[in-house]
């Protein structure tokens, strides 16, 4: 079986599977056109040909209002309404209520429970992997802490088997560091370095958000630039035998120049490599989860 591949009425077996995971916060579909929409400029084909491969999935989840972060991430990360669960979108950081459906519902969680070794790969800068401040935990943060009981924190980022949120480290000079930046083309071997490491590869990239709040053109088209470079790198993962390559959002916001809010868009679910067909007919960010742990259990019997 090692290394075996196939397809039986559509659930696909895929042995001893790994998955890197990049999930990108604020990062809709949007229109075709390049005026409105950052993600269509020409100067970013790469940008354009993952979009043109992607499935659109739904924020929205029948939930009045516009997605928001706290319940689109707990609803990616869980595989459960989040926003229905709590009945509204929230967004930033997840109150204790929602706080406690990812802990209970969190997608490391699942995988330990099938004795899988997943992993988040961003790094905090600190000295001690158990000691990260107890406010505003992303669900992220939530999730990594509780499956997994620590973070990657300084030394795995400088030993190349971590990535720093911003990807090319340029936020982290007003908190202490003082090396260089790094291509984005480095920070990506750092990530398929962690991911060859681990059955499931976590990296959030959250500068997009960021970028579409500010309104700022230069702050959008560096997080475009960022991308740009970084994902034709870590997509690779998806080319290896057993590997699939999985991006996804919480909701839209970069992608429309018109505003500064979230938007209604669907988001982009790309899927490259081993059992990525399993994918293809997902319609909103409740079913992904699902998905993952089905490509597992079926490589397990
Ligand atoms: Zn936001």
């Amino acid at each position: 079986m090692n290394g075996e591949y196939f397809c039986v009425f559509c659930i696909s077996v895929v042995s001893d599977l790994k998955i890197l995971f990049v999930f990108i916060d604020g990062f809709g579909i949007g229109s075709a056109d390049p005026a409105v929409n950052p993600l269509r400029d020409p100067r970013f084909p790469n940008l354009g040909k993952l979009l043109d491969g992607a499935t659109p999935i739904d924020a929205c989840l029948g939930v009045d209002g516009k997605p928001q972060s706290a319940t689109g991430q707990a609803s990616l990360l869980c595989g459960v309404n989040a926003a229905h669960a709590m009945g509204r979108h929230i967004e930033g950081f997840p109150p204790p209520s929602l706080k406690k459906l990812v802990e209970h519902e969190n997608l490391f969680s699942k995988l330990r429970k099938l004795h899988k070794q997943p992993t988040f790969a961003n790094s905090y800068w600190i000295d001690d992997p158990h000691k990260i401040p107890l406010r505003r935990q992303s669900v992220t943060t939530v999730m990594t802490l509780k499956a997994l009981h620590g973070v990657r924190h300084k030394e795995e980022l400088m030993n190349g088997m971590a990535v720093n949120h911003d990807i090319t480290r340029w936020t982290m000079h007003t908190r202490g560091y003082d090396g260089p930046l790094i291509p984005e083309e480095e920070a990506a071997e750092h990530l398929l370095n962690v991911a060859a490491e681990n059955d499931f590869t976590l990296f959030e990239y959250f500068m997009t958000d960021r970028a579409g709040h500010s309104g700022d053109p230069e702050l959008v088209f560096q997080c475009m630039e960022t991308l740009e470079r970084f994902l034709p790198k870590v997509g690779t993962f998806g080319e290896e035998p057993n590997q699939l390559f999985l991006l996804c959002s919480d909701h839209g916001n970069i992608e429309d120049n018109t505003t500064t809010t979230h938007t209604k868009n669907p988001v982009p679910l790309v899927a490259v490599g081993a059992g990525a067909e399993s994918f293809q007919s997902l319609e909103n960010l409740t079913q992904i989860t699902p998905a993952i742990l089905r490509l597992y259990e079926a490589g397990s019997r």
